[in-house]
């Protein structure tokens, strides 16, 4: 099926092709086909595509999903070889990593401290260039029990010769992980990306020792930056990449679906989507466009924006704000009972 690219925004590349799409008539969580028209919009971000698309939220379980998608052969247009982490490092300033380096081990620490017994073997889904596989190995898990998994590369035939786990596919190929052997899986920013988030979540559960835990990541829609820019410049929305989104009751109904026992959410900064959606919101709204103010939003090249609304962003957090980034623990059934 082939959309209509209708109603450019200023400063959009009207050049950009009009993309192959694929229908998705029932929630992706509870399959429900009660929903309700959610937030419009093209891909502002990387313009890979003309495409006007649309959001619909279910009014049953409250997921938020595109319909419809871009079809599965058009995956090389809407991830061009410039959009994966793994380049990451070349593009910001040394300062700045170090900070994410630091939330990074915090984040961790965070997941750690709250399962019963320590990790003895780690799965990374989504592991980019490696960065917490490194972390675990520093803390001193054998490499040969730590698992990275990413769409191909260039990054994962290093992790590969320091001696890592690597699996470059989906989750829902991979062969090479014995049910029920890995006590921590992380999936950073990757479920709302995926066709079928509950066979992904599933595929995991069955990886997990019993008492495991699953640590996802993933944008929150009941936060007050998805209600300001509710027009669909949200930069959680990362149109037309992120394909389902959540908020704590439908991560909640997601987890169950899957198997697991639902273990506590918590919220992360949300400075990306911040920066993002004003960036969209400037660059282009029709009324007063302002591309080149626009710019000093864009989180790969600000600093003072970024350390700014970060720091705003924890200050939230510390007093108790849902902001728009969930971490979500899951624990597999099975394991010792909770002390
Ligand atoms: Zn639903």
């Amino acid at each position: 099926m082939l959309e209509r690219g209708i109603g450019l925004p200023p400063n959009y590349d009207t050049n950009a092709p009009l993309i192959e799409t694929v229908r998705v008539s029932h929630c992706p969580v509870c399959g429900s086909d009660h929903r309700r028209e959610y937030a419009h919009g093209f891909d502002y971000e990387i313009e890979t595509c003309r495409n006007l698309w649309t959001f619909f939220q279910c009014t049953e379980c409250e997921a938020v999903w595109i319909d419809p998608r871009p079809a599965n052969g058009e995956l090389s247009t809407i991830y061009p070889p410039t959009y994966y982490a793994y380049d990451m490092s070349e593009k910001l300033p040394a300062v700045i990593l170090k900070g994410k380096a630091m939330l990074d081990r915090i984040k961790l620490a965070g997941i750690t401290k709250r399962m019963e017994k320590k990790p003895t073997s780690y799965l990374d889904v989504g592991c980019g260039d490696g960065r917490y596989l490194y972390q675990f190995a520093e803390r001193g898990m054998s490499r040969d029990r730590i698992y990275g998994m990413d769409l191909p590369s260039p990054a994962l035939p290093k992790l590969q010769s320091d001696g890592f786990r690597v699996w470059a596919g989906r989750v829902e190929d991979c062969t090479e992980i014995e049910p029920g052997t890995i006590d921590l899986i992380t999936m950073f920013h990757v479920i709302e990306h995926v066709e079928d988030p509950i066979a992904v979540m599933r595929k995991l559960t069955e990886w997990l020792s019993p008492g495991g835990v699953l640590a996802l990541e993933t944008p929150n829609t009941d936060s007050i930056d998805r209600r300001l820019f509710s027009n669909g410049w949200w930069g959680g929305l990362h149109i037309p990449r992120h394909w389902t989104l959540f908020n704590s009751k439908s991560i909640g109904r997601a987890v169950e679906k899957a198997g697991l026992e639902p273990a506590g959410i918590f919220y992360q900064t949300g400075h990306s989507f911040w920066l993002h959606s004003f960036r969209h919101g400037l660059r282009y709204n029709t009324v007063l466009p302002m591309p080149k103010l626009a710019e000093w939003f864009n989180p790969m090249k600000s600093r003072l924006p970024l350390m700014a609304i970060t720091g705003f962003e924890l200050l939230r957090r510390t007093l108790g704000a849902r902001t728009s980034a969930m971490l979500v623990l899951a624990r597999k059934p099975g394991g010792p009972p909770v002390a």
